[in-house]
């Protein structure tokens, strides 16, 4: 079993606290840790146009290099793909001897696209949720989970300053799993591709189209296999599968034991072995950073592509009848 942490020695936060970037979890965390007591500062570019919104929260800002100069602990909570440019140019050469540099997901140290020197402590709180759930649990006095690893351990207190770290966060409240770079990057990405994001949108999309293609109107296969997803994994989120099945009828549910292992049957299960593999050796991230030292061009097409496929076109016509449209969601980004 997992080892898991409910409490973190909060007082070995004795110094400067700096969050860089504030975007999701960037806000979330400089907030929490500042109501926890931290004495916290944010870095952000000059000209950004968060700047503001962090000083009228109330909290200290500044450039990066000024922000990480006289840090204890500098959190590194910029998207990844801006990661690897910001600490080689911005923050590493102005480290204090011995400060923590930490993370909230791995894969930039993982895959070797940041490599702190030897004397400084590689450590992560990688919280299992947005920025605005982390925040607005901890203000409800509850908290978000989060995943604690070392993976360079100079001061030989990595542990604890990450156990610190997370209970200022709130962490605490909800558990903090020990892990390591590895995993918490592997089973990220994995996770991602064949179940949360990849593998729901395809089995979603599958299941639209050999409804549309065997003749039934597209409205009716888009509320079959997409509207009422979320009803089904509301219930699965709050009691797991069992509950979600006490729940729905015992035809849904007689189908869903004898013909779901019809779909996902063992050729599924050896694709997914296959994703994985290309995740641990190294592939997928090889792949991907060689797409975003080249701009990004293929995402840009591939997002568009998938905007305009049929399941896309009917959903925005009946979230619209709906109401539920989120007014962001319109159009290509
Ligand atoms: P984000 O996309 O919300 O952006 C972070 C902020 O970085 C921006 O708001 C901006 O202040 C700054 N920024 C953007 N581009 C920049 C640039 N070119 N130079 C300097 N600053 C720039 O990021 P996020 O989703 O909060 O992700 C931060 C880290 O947290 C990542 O490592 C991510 O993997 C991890 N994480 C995110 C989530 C999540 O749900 N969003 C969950 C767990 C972990
Ligand atoms: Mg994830």
């Amino acid at each position: 079993m997992a080892t898991v942490h409910r409490e973190g020695k909060t007082d070995l936060l004795s110094g400067k606290v700096t969050v860089v970037g504030y975007g999701s979890q960037g806000h979330a965390h400089a907030l929490n840790l500042r109501d926890s007591g931290v004495d916290v500062q944010v870095g952000l570019r000059a000209g950004s146009s968060s700047w503001g919104t962090a000083e009228e929260a109330g909290l200290a800002v500044n450039t990066i290099p000024a922000a990480v100069s006289g840090a204890q602990v500098v959190a590194m909570l910029l998207p990844d793909q801006v990661q690897p440019r910001v600490f080689d140019n911005e923050i590493a050469p102005n480290l204090e001897a011995g400060a923590a540099v930490l993370f909230a997901h791995g894969f930039n140290v993982h895959y070797g696209r940041i490599a702190p020197e030897p004397g400084h402590d590689v450590i992560m709180v990688a919280p299992k949720g947005p920025g605005h759930v982390v925040r607005r649990l901890y203000e409800q006095g509850l908290g978000t989970p989060a995943l604690v690893a070392v993976a360079q351990d100079a001061s030989g207190r990595g542990l604890d300053l990450a156990l610190a770290y997370g209970a200022a966060l709130g962490a605490g409240r909800a558990g903090m799993i020990e892990t390591t770079f590895a995993e918490e990057t592997e089973t990220d990405l994995f996770g991602e591709q064949t179940v949360l994001c990849g593998g729901v949108t395809e089995l979603v999309r599958s299941g639209f189209e050999t409804l549309v293609e065997a003749g039934y109107q597209p409205e009716i296969a888009y509320y079959e296999c997409l509207h009422e997803l979320k009803l089904i994994v509301d219930l699965m989120w709050e009691g797991g599968l069992s509950h979600m099945r006490f729940s729905i009828s015992d035809t849904a549910e007689y189908g869903d034991y004898t013909r779901g292992p019809v779909v996902i049957d063992e050729h599924v299960r050896e694709r997914m072995r296959h994703v994985l593999g290309e995740i641990q050796d190294g592939t997928f991230a090889r792949e991907w950073i060689a797409e975003m030292d080249a701009g990004e061009g293929k995402l840009e097409e591939l997002r568009r592509s998938a905007a305009d496929q049929l399941l896309e076109q009917v959903g925005r016509e009946l979230r619209a009848l709906m109401q539920t449209e989120a007014p962001e969601a319109h159009g290509v980004r």
